[in-house]
């Protein structure tokens, strides 16, 4: 079955691309764009750096020590998307391999000099990732005889010994290995790697061992910590490993770590990591809207983690978080021409730019998207994610179906055949027909933030229905029905008062949507815009795109020579509050796409009396 997860145990079961077929709506049109313009721009652009001429022994070798890897996030995006590129891509890489499976045209020669930082696993990581993603949409072929000799190589050269690799992901790639061939050596890798790390396992480096989560054992730690990436990527491999193994203490050790970190160090949008340093987790409460981080790929990584732990568990916590990061990250991440990348994602920007038309630091402080990067890890991270992302819309259970993300779709299972029709996230039903019909339980999810969701079946019962997954359970017949009606008003969202940089301010949400202020052109200027909780947010619909408006303050402070005063500085006074303007409001994951901007998502309240 073509899905990148396949646990062979849990409460739920994916149902691959190949059960859940995807049509236009706001994930399908995605996906469409995705694979006719996003993944040809990537290879361009890894053409035009040198980075694939590596594996044609091109010299000097260009790029970074783990360019590798982006080529190989593209072929896995290319066996998802069938994409007719694949083969001659796949070939170039294999003719790089040595015989004895070694693959990576950075270290070759100097082969495992430096775990801490060379990526090598890292990138063969990567590459078992394409493989399997061949295996299970192909079949065996190049790329598939190439993944699997280089994890045959790992085992043979890492089974003993007690080393592992400074960037997590080869972890979660063996244990897939192993699902889809049955070979236990790859399963018994990936849970030593696990068991080594932060015993600890890896050298010591300036930024210090919880960077690469070597600190401490998996089983130990309390919260995800270090390079964001890196944390979630090791996370995501524990599951596997403690799904495979049936080590519920390891299942429980991530989910608490998982429970933590969403609870005080997870930005609005699902993003994580708070710092630029190290790209990495902050301490709890450390969530700065203008310095987040929460790199593309950090939100990725979570997706893929949410959707390990929904499938163990059958937690409807877990789908709402992916909802969460899928429309605010991973939506954010490329911009609507699909030729442009935010490698950071801030929930505020103080300066217009505008998008450069060449490669840029991935260090850029996360003004606009960018075609490229010197660390170009994001673009074929949203590549290979957008190319699986019907991956994510449905699973089963002992009983059923299960409707976990809602998009337009068509879903298999069993005897019985769904259409998924809904305008979501712009709308809030989501109706369910019947298309062919059998016995069992069909069952939706009802997102967290709905408070007041009913569903009505074609057979005449209607219900309110809590957050959680809600269904019914019958003998299906074609043209049956469930529909479900989400509450769709915008809302206030306010945060804990522990989070010091977001004290004094609020954000606005409407359905899985968190919104944002932006100003283009000669809009004015959002430094200084206030806003009054619980005024009126008002709809206006651009084409299908819902935007909203609401009374704001847009202040006028003169220049003062010292910003700290003996007197709060408050709206009243002399700070030149003008009177009331609207203040339009657009989906946070659209910021960006009308030229240089500032914007916020974040707004502060204004301190004056309201009306
Ligand atoms: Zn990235």
């Amino acid at each position: 079955m073509a899905n990148p997860v396949l646990p062979s145990s849990g409460v739920l079961s994916p149902l691959g691309l190949d059960a859940v077929r995807i049509s236009p709506g706001f994930w399908g049109d995605r996906a469409a764009l995705n694979r006719e313009v996003t993944i040809a721009h990537c290879q361009e652009w890894m053409e035009r750096t040198g980075w694939i001429g590596n594996f044609r022994g091109q010299r000097p070798r260009r790029g970074r020590e783990f360019s590798d890897s982006e080529i190989y996030k593209l072929l896995e995006a290319m066996a998802w998307a069938d994409h007719p590129a694949l083969p001659e891509l796949a070939e170039t890489v294999a003719r790089a391999q040595e015989g004895d499976g070694y693959l990576n045209t950075r270290w070759s020669g100097s082969r495992y000099t430096d775990l801490e930082w060379g990526h090598e696993l890292y990138c063969y990581g990567h590459l078992i990732q394409a493989g399997v993603a061949r295996l299970r949409t192909h079949g065996e072929d190049t790329l598939t005889r190439t993944a699997v000799r280089a994890a045959d190589h790992v085992c043979r050269r890492f089974m003993e010994g007690t080393q592992t690799d400074g960037h997590p992901v080869i972890e979660m790639a063996l244990v897939e290995l192993y699902r889809v061939t049955g070979a236990e050596r790859y399963l018994e890798m990936a849970r030593r790697f696990v068991a080594r790390r932060g015993l600890p396992s890896l050298g010591e480096i300036h930024l210090g061992r919880a960077y690469f989560q070597d600190d401490v054992p998996v089983r130990q730690a309390q919260a995800f910590r270090g390079h964001a990436v890196r944390a979630l990527y090791l996370a995501c491999g524990a599951v596997d490993v403690a799904v495979e193994t049936g080590d519920e203490e390891l299942l429980k050790a991530v989910e608490s770590q998982w429970e933590r970190t969403v609870a005080r160090r997870t930005h609005l949008t699902g993003g994580m990591g708070s710092r630029h340093a190290g790209e990495s987790f902050g301490d709890d409460y450390e969530l700065p809207p203008d310095r987040a981080y929460s790199e593309t790929c950090a939100g990725i990584a979570s997706i893929m983690l949410s959707l390990r732990l929904l499938l163990a568990t059958g937690d409807a916590r877990y789908a709402d978080l992916a909802e969460r990061t899928l429309h605010n990250v991973l939506a954010t991440g490329v911009a609507l021409d699909g030729r442009s990348f935010s490698y950071v994602n801030p929930l505020a920007v103080r300066v217009p730019a505008e998008t450069p038309d060449g490669m840029v630091s991935h260090a850029a402080e996360g003004g606009p998207r960018s075609p490229w990067f010197d660390v170009s890890c994001c673009p074929s991270n949203i590549a290979r994610t957008l190319a699986s992302v019907a991956a994510y819309v449905a699973t089963s259970s002992a009983d059923g179906v299960r409707i976990d993300q809602y998009t337009p779709s068509e879903i298999s299972h069993g005897g019985l055949r769904l259409r998924v029709e809904t305008g979501y996230p712009w709308t809030g039903t989501v109706r369910v027909r019947v298309l062919e019909g059998g016995a069992g339980r069909i069952s939706l999810r009802v997102p967290a933030w709905a408070s007041s969701a009913t569903l009505t079946s074609s057979h005449g019962e209607s219900r309110a229905v809590a957050p959680g997954y809600a269904g019914a359970e019958r003998e299906w017949r074609p043209g049956d029905e469930l529909v479900l009606e989400l509450p769709m008003e915008p809302r206030w969202t306010y945060p804990d008062r522990r989070i010091d940089a977001l004290r004094g301010c609020v954000a606005v949400e409407r359905g899985p949507l968190v919104y944002c202020a932006e100003a283009a052109g000669d809009e004015p200027p959002l430094a200084e815009v206030a806003v009054r909780p619980g005024s009126a947010l008002t709809e206006r619909a651009d084409g299908e795109v819902v935007e909203l408006e609401t009374e704001a303050v847009l202040g006028a402070s003169a220049a003062s020579a010292w910003p700290y005063g003996s007197a709060p500085d408050g709206w009243n006074g002399s700070h030149g509050a003008g009177p009331g303007a609207a203040l339009r409001l657009i989906p946070y994951h659209r910021w960006g796409n009308r030229g240089p901007a500032t914007m916020r998502v974040w707004l502060p309240v204004t301190g004056e009396p309201s009306g």
